[in-house]
């Protein structure tokens, strides 16, 4: 069957942000460890198109919202390819396909009598595309989110019976692998115990949305329409595309990673909304945390701001993979430190696994006629035993999507091996003829290693990976047998060996 993962789909607002990178970054080191696992992977990203807020900034910007969409969701995409995300499919909300599923959708939900026409009176944020619960706490009627006014709403508008879904959704949260992290999961127990209300799933005096069949002065709630784009993203291929397609082809999702700011939605609305059209809701949903810089909040009126796209080009799309997936533990709050990213990059990248890898095969070149060395016994020594432990544990870790814990297992199985090389020493060795197959095994031991490390590191620096592995006459081979390729003992005896090259340069401090 089919693993479906996905990323939130975009607001189209603005181009994207060094959250919506570290998000995407994630899906895609978790698409390709499935796909490395024989996994048959569909990962979905794509845009949120509607709603008030992109038609005001259109409008603003003087285009349509049509145009501005367009130009937008083109810079999505760019933006993805030029980070190297394997996405296989990117969804618009505006598309002819996805229209057609979020009125079978709608159909569905209606025929379980869960659609009724009611009053909306309330605050809303335009920023957050939703009613604030309690305005009567905050003086200033302002978004405690945007720190915007808050504006008056009194429509009538078509609802979604969600206070139906109490005891279901309670009971789909009581599992402690739907909601990860814990404390976020924690939150959604919380706000669930206080009682679901029904929401409205329609705007009146709002053109730029969907239109709701047989009510064609309402348009559909933002979000209800853009939620519907990880099951229409499903069947996009072909024009015919439809609910049964997308069911038949492996739905539910396996996996949503989003930010925690829009767990409300995934966790409680978008499961009770599935269940109501007699479908599967997803499997889990993982929350992240927020990314601050230097410590500091990020935002626009602060003025310090962190284009992605500056990081890009100055550092590559690899280290700062490294440095958003190895340094912050997924789940939890991150920090962007100019001078930490410089130092984790030199540190583990350059030194502890560059310049190992470097050094080894400058000496096997060297010694051994620019060849791996020959040893007569290779399959008895702690290097291996090292080796074995480092694999299991970086298994189970991206299994549990412990990305930061699995990079570290073969961070600290690259110090390791350092150490073994320093310890023993084979270029004091090498002085005297009789040590001769002892140096052999040490330099095979330490370029076997290197090779486990560029294997364990392909999902998560795919590039990176090519590097290590080409400096020791290896073809990147894709997906098949990856996890065979992770014996012990496989680099060929007396395979000649490139002239090796810096895999990754240096970064210095601004
Ligand atoms: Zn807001």
């Amino acid at each position: 069957m089919n693993f479906i993962i996905t990323t939130p789909l975009y607001y189209v607002n603005d181009k994207p942000h060094l959250g919506s990178v570290y998000t995407t970054i994630i899906c895609d080191s978790i698409a390709r460890y499935k796909r490395l696992r024989g996994e048959k992977v569909i990962f979905i990203t794509g845009v949120d198109e509607h709603g008030l807020k992109i038609q005001r900034t259109a409008i603003n910007n003087g285009v349509s919202p049509k145009e501005h969409c367009d130009e937008i969701s083109d810079i999505f995409k760019k933006n993805w390819l030029e980070w190297n995300i394997s996405f296989n499919k990117f969804i618009r909300t505006t598309s002819q396909e996805h229209e057609k599923v979020v009125h079978e959708f709608y159909e569905k939900v209606k025929s379980s009598n869960d659609i009724y026409m009611g009053e909306q009176k309330g605050w809303y944020c335009v920023g957050c595309e939703e009613f604030k619960d309690n305005p009567d706490n905050s003086p200033s009627y302002k978004c405690p989110i945007h720190k915007k006014n808050l504006e008056w709403k009194n429509e009538t508008n078509l609802f979604f019976r969600l206070s139906k879904y109490q005891e279901t959704i309670e009971e789909l949260i009581q599992d402690p692998e739907f909601i990860e992290p814990k404390e976020r999961r924690n939150e959604i127990i919380n706000f669930v115990s206080k009682g679901l209300k029904d929401f409205s799933i329609s705007r009146t005096n709002l053109d730029w949305g969907i239109r709701v069949p047989d009510h064609l002065n309402h348009t559909f709630y933002v979000w209800f329409d853009a939620l519907l784009g990880y099951v229409s993203a499903i069947s996009s291929v072909d024009k015919s595309s439809s609910l049964d397609i997308s069911i038949k082809s492996g739905w539910p999702a396996n996996l949503h990673i989003i930010g925690k700011d829009i767990l409300r939605f995934h966790a409680i609305y978008w499961p009770a909304m599935l269940i109501s059209a007699g479908m599967k809701p997803p499997q889990k949903i993982l929350g992240h945390g927020f990314l601050t810089r230097e410590g500091q909040k990020m935002g626009k009126s602060l003025g310090n701001v962190l284009d992605p796209e500056i990081l890009l080009k100055k550092y590559g799309e690899e280290s700062v993979r490294w440095y958003l997936l190895k340094d912050i533990s997924l789940g939890s709050d991150g920090d962007f430190q100019n001078r930490r990213f410089v130092d984790i990059i030199n540190n583990d990248l350059a030194n502890t696994i560059g310049n190992l890898l470097n050094r080894t095969t400058s000496m096997s070149r060297k010694w051994f006629n620019n060849q791996t060395p020959s040893i007569s016994e290779k399959n008895n020594n702690e290097i291996i035993t090292l080796s074995n432990k480092s694999i299991n544990n970086y298994l189970t870790y991206f299994d549990m999507y412990k990305i930061d814990k699995a990079s570290n297992e073969i961070l600290n199985f690259a110090i390791n091996v350092n150490l073994y090389l320093n310890k023993k020493e084979p270029w004091s060795l090498i002085k005297d003829d009789n040590n001769i197959n002892e140096v052999k095994l040490i330099i095979y031991n330490v370029l076997e290693a290197t090779r486990i490390i560029g294997t364990l590191i392909k999902p998560i620096l795919p590039e990176f990976s090519i590097k290590i592995l080409f400096q020791l006459g290896e073809n990147d081979i894709g997906n098949t047998d990856w996890l065979e390729r992770l014996q012990w003992g496989l680099l060929p005896e007396s395979r000649d060996l490139p002239k090796p090259i810096p895999i990754i340069s240096k970064l210095d401090y601004e």
